[in-house]
């Protein structure tokens, strides 16, 4: 295997942020932007795709084209109406989102346009119910500086959020409706040429830019990266739903090596004598040959009257099975390719034997298909996805001579990348009729202009001044999706600013690192909690027995979790009996150890009354209940 250099391909990446914005309204209704999971409203949709509607026509676009499915949509009519169910015509786009354009566009010295058209950009897989997705270009230009360099804007604009995709089964797809039409402010950076840290510096750098207008959406899903990552000599690949910066420092490392072994994939194909696979002469039927076959998925296949094909890859012997780096392979990408088609099973002759594929069926396919020091792939399906997916895999290898072909590809959760699609081709715009153009004033310019927030650091400096709290605990809030909540909490002027950042930040956290679900957690119930503990209902130590209680499942609000871990407060007598009884019971421990017994003693106590009084008060009284016995 080779060494691999990220710093010697020629890569470079183009970040793309999507950032929900936090306005009353939806783009173009009067709906409010909740997020929902009570839906009384259902209603279905034909998914139809015209042919001139996928840009140019390549296999999987096509394919798409055949498929037919049917999307389900829920709704709740708090945060859907007519408009969102295609049934009205979009009301006048929000001015409160149009000015938070302007405002961010102005933050970043974008040149903004004077008048704003809105387009409709063709949305196949059912995400939206009309088909398309509105979109306007706001701004041009512009910069943002990070770590001293400046990185130049692309282009701004306006959009709307597509529905949240429930499950997507055979023939049905779901959706919700709560987020489609929410405003989307969608930045497009110039690429800069490749450091994974530095991309990832930009993306908070740009995210922190969008937070302190106070006016942007927080949590996992409010803002999403799509990159734009290519080397020297390769396509460009798009890689879609980035949601964490750690991720994206890792996609970008992993999309770098996988391109670069493609390159080096290509470099080899280029030194044998292939040319192409051609349709006719090198794909045979072979599910004759493969009926004693043991594979359970050629098993499956034949018993399901599919049909199991032989593609010969003249002079391409061991290609598929070459690995310039750990685990990238033209046979994996093959692999993925051919999911797309709904596909499970397809075999390279590099891997074979194996997977229940004997020598005895190879000699028997490598005769049927007179190979030489050929390669060869077996592939079985149902055969309308079998063509399309023969077809595709003919031109995958074609494009193989050159390295990455440009695709879109979808980041997983550990910082690798699948294959989603090919990219679609360009011609997805056209123009919105139902809706006049937008005209922006010298007014609202100005006004853009002169509402330019702080800046970051300058945030986080009055920040530590008016909770006085220190640098690393103003950033964590400040960057968490919990800062609205924080300032709420904290505007009372009880509870110490100190004590609600730890509680925010690190107690959920470490709960959610223990494999406890955060989103179960609301606003709602966190300020409750809170108000418990200034009425000195609860104790301190009870906060995170609420959280976990909610956290896990066991408790869908406050009160049940209180009710389910019995917080209640002790009185001073009940909390006296329990811990002279302790002291009793560990007289010899006390004898022996004398004040050192402390410690010891304190872990039994929390042990039985953890949550129904102060872990400070018992300390006190354990010190001074041990103190009494010594004397
Ligand atoms: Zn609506």
């Amino acid at each position: 295997m080779t060494e691999f250099d990220i710093n010697n391909i020629g890569l470079k990446v183009g970040l793309e942020i999507h950032q929900q914005l936090d306005t009353k309204k939806k783009l173009f209704c009067d709906c409010t932007p909740i997020d929902d999971d009570e839906f009384s409203r259902k209603f279905s949709r034909r998914l139809r795709a015209a042919k001139s509607e996928l840009g140019k026509i390549d296999p999987a676009a096509l394919f798409e084209s055949t498929k037919s499915k049917t999307i389900i949509y829920y709704a709740n009519p708090k945060s859907s109406c007519l408009v969102e169910e295609d049934e009205e015509p979009p009301h006048a786009l929000d001015t409160d989102a149009k000015n938070l354009a302007l405002l961010i566009s102005s933050s970043l010295e974008s040149k903004i346009f004077s008048e704003i058209h809105v387009m409709r950009k063709t949305v196949i897989d059912g995400s939206n119910t009309t088909g398309f997705q509105r979109t306007m270009l706001v701004a041009q230009g512009g910069h943002i500086e990070v770590d001293g360099k400046k990185v130049g804007v692309q282009s701004i604009c306006l959009e709307e959020d597509a529905g949240k995709l429930i499950k997507d089964e055979e023939n049905h797809r779901f959706f919700s409706l709560d987020r489609l039409g929410v405003p989307l402010i969608e930045i497009a950076l110039d690429p800069v040429e490749g450091d994974p840290k530095f991309v990832k510096d930009i993306a908070l750098t740009l995210g922190r830019l969008l937070r302190v207008t106070k006016r942007v959406m927080r949590g996992i899903g409010s803002i999403r990266q799509d990159v734009n990552i290519s080397i020297e000599g390769g396509g460009i690949i798009e890689v879609k739903g980035v949601q964490q910066l750690d991720q994206l420092e890792k996609i970008i490392e992993f999309e770098a090596k996988r391109q670069h072994g493609l390159k080096l994939i290509a470099d080899r194909i280029n030194q044998t004598k292939f040319t192409e696979i051609n349709q006719k002469e090198d794909i045979f039927d072979i599910t004759e040959v493969m009926k004693e076959c043991n594979s359970k998925i050629i098993k499956k296949s034949i018993e399901k009257q599919e049909r199991i094909f032989g593609i010969r890859i003249k002079k391409l012997k061991g290609i598929f099975g070459f690995e310039p780096y750990s685990d990238i392979r033209l046979g994996k990408e093959i692999g993925q390719l051919v999911r797309f088609f709904g596909i499970g099973g397809v075999f390279h002759s590099d891997e074979l034997p194996n997977y229940g594929i004997e020598n005895v069926d190879i000699k028997r396919v490598t005769e049927k298909l007179n190979i030489d020091d050929d390669a060869f792939l077996i592939i079985a399906g149902e055969k309308i996805s079998v063509g399309f997916a023969i077809d595709s895999i003919i031109n995958r290898i074609k494009l193989a001579k050159n390295g990455p072909p440009a695709e879109t590809r979808a980041a997983t959760q550990n910082g690798d990348t699948i294959f989603l699609r090919p990219r679609p081709g360009a011609s997805r715009m056209y123009p919105e009729t139902d809706i006049p153009t937008v005209k922006v004033s010298d007014k609202e310019l100005a006004e853009a202009r002169s509402n330019i927030p702080k800046s970051w650091e300058e945030s986080i400096r009055e920040l530590k001044e008016k909770y006085q709290i220190n640098n690393q605990l103003a950033e964590q809030i400040f960057d968490s999706e919990y800062f609205g909540i924080f300032e709420k909490i904290c505007s009372k002027k009880q509870n110490s600013p100190n004590f609600v950042v730890s509680i925010l930040c690190s107690t959920i956290t470490n709960l959610e690192r223990s494999g406890l679900d955060s989103s179960l957690l609301n606003d709602e119930q966190i300020t409750n909690t809170f108000e418990l503990l200034e009425q000195e209902k609860i104790n301190k130590e009870s906060i995170q027995i609420i959280f976990e209680q909610i956290m896990s499942k066991k408790a869908n609000n406050v009160l049940q979790a209180l009710e389910n871990a019995s917080i209640t407060q002790l009185t001073e007598d009940e909390l006296d009996k329990i811990l002279d009884s302790i002291i009793q019971n560990n007289v010899d421990k006390i004898k022996q150890e004398q004040m050192r017994a402390l410690s010891g003693l304190m872990g039994l106590a929390m042990k039985e009354v953890r949550g129904k009084a102060s872990g400070k008060i018992i300390n006190q009284k354990l010190k001074e209940k041990i103190q009494g016995f010594l004397n």
